[in-house]
């Protein structure tokens, strides 16, 4: 019986890397297959919102918390079976990646030193690093469609992944089930370094306070070019990234708001597009804090930023 596994008021700020949120008014911890359906029957009958939460590493959970169902994705089962790396999509991608790197194969050394990520999260915003993403090594994603009641396979192809991007955002119809990713065998000496590069960048360039990462997506050159020509050839054009975007984290910067705080929340000296969470900082700061830097982006250069973190349970 799923009631029998469905925890009441339990708080998900730990479940985060923001360290933010209430309580899920309902609780269930997924590692069967089979709880699923009867999970989602069990919330339609009792005319309850379901939420899917991976490793709450790109979002901000309402601080009088959810009132629904948060299913926290468990089923963290990792296999290698050849260049495949088999995996639920609990299993974290630190996980992933270290027993790749373990068996000498290569492709997820971009996500080393992401804390907490789930494979389910990071297949649903095509989680990606210094121009390599999950688009890259997925062969397969079995799913369970709410719609339809059953599990089902996409290849690759059927994703439609792209920049922060997939099927799985576009429709809330999908709960990622598990994974077939493929990799490349590598000696084990350039498979390390890459793994080295990817850990020292982040020690580096990230904030050593509680975050979600980037806040904002990347620009087109296009869009900013449009509509600020003369701000794009002086301040951005020479700065168009690997995965040929302007970064959100420069613009932030060139708006002299880098520092600013409101009550427990800032936005980092080390790299402006993320907002920290100092240590009392709330849900309601952070979106204070995405709109003040949404309207003074827009009102100083005529751009419109978008988010990449994702508002959960509002
Ligand atoms: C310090 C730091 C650095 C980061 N650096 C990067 C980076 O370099 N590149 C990058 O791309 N991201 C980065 N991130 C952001 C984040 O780690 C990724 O977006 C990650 O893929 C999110 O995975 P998650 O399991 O934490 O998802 P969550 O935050 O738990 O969920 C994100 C969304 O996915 C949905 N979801 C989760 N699991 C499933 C599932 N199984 N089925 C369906 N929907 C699901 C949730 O409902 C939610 O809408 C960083 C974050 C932090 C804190």
């Amino acid at each position: 019986m799923i009631k029998e596994k469905i925890k009441e008021n339990i708080f998900l700020a730990p479940l985060t890397t923001y360290r933010i949120g209430g309580p899920a008014r309902y609780y269930l911890e997924i590692k069967e297959k089979n709880d699923i359906e009867e999970a989602f029957a069990w919330a339609k009958k009792e005319k309850i919102k379901v939420y899917i939460l991976g490793g709450g590493s790109n979002l901000i959970i309402p601080d009088a918390g959810v009132d629904g169902l948060v299913m926290v994705m468990k089923n963290e089962l990792a296999v290698i079976r050849g260049e495949r790396l088999e995996c639920g999509a609990g299993a974290t991608l630190a996980r992933a990646c270290s027993l790749a790197v373990s068996n000498n194969l290569s492709g997820l050394e971009w996500s080393s030193g992401i804390p907490r990520a789930t494979i389910g999260g990071a297949i649903r915003g095509n989680a990606e690093a210094f121009g390599t993403s999950m688009a890259d090594t997925i062969e397969t994603v079995e799913f369970f469609s709410i719609k339809n009641k059953k599990f089902d396979i996409f290849s690759n192809r059927m994703c439609k992944l792209g920049y922060r991007q997939s099927i799985f955002k576009e429709n809330n119809n999908y709960l990622i089930w598990s994974a077939v990713l493929r990799l490349k065998v590598k000696p084990a000496k350039d498979i390390q370094v890459l793994v080295e590069k990817s850990i020292n960048f982040r020690k580096k360039r990230y904030p050593n306070l509680p975050s979600a990462g980037s806040v904002f997506k990347n620009l087109e050159p296009e869009y900013v070019k449009n509509n600020n020509e003369i701000l794009f050839n002086r301040e951005f054009k020479a700065h168009i990234g690997r995965e040929g975007k302007i970064s959100a984290g420069l613009i932030i910067d060139k708006a002299g708001i880098k520092g600013k705080s409101i009550g427990g929340i800032k936005i980092s000296l080390e790299h402006a597009n993320f907002i920290v969470n100092t240590g009392k900082g709330t849900a309601e700061e952070v979106i204070m804090m995405i709109s003040y830097i949404k309207q003074q982006v827009r009102t100083k250069f005529g751009l419109q930023l978008q988010e990449e973190i994702e508002f959960f349970g509002f």
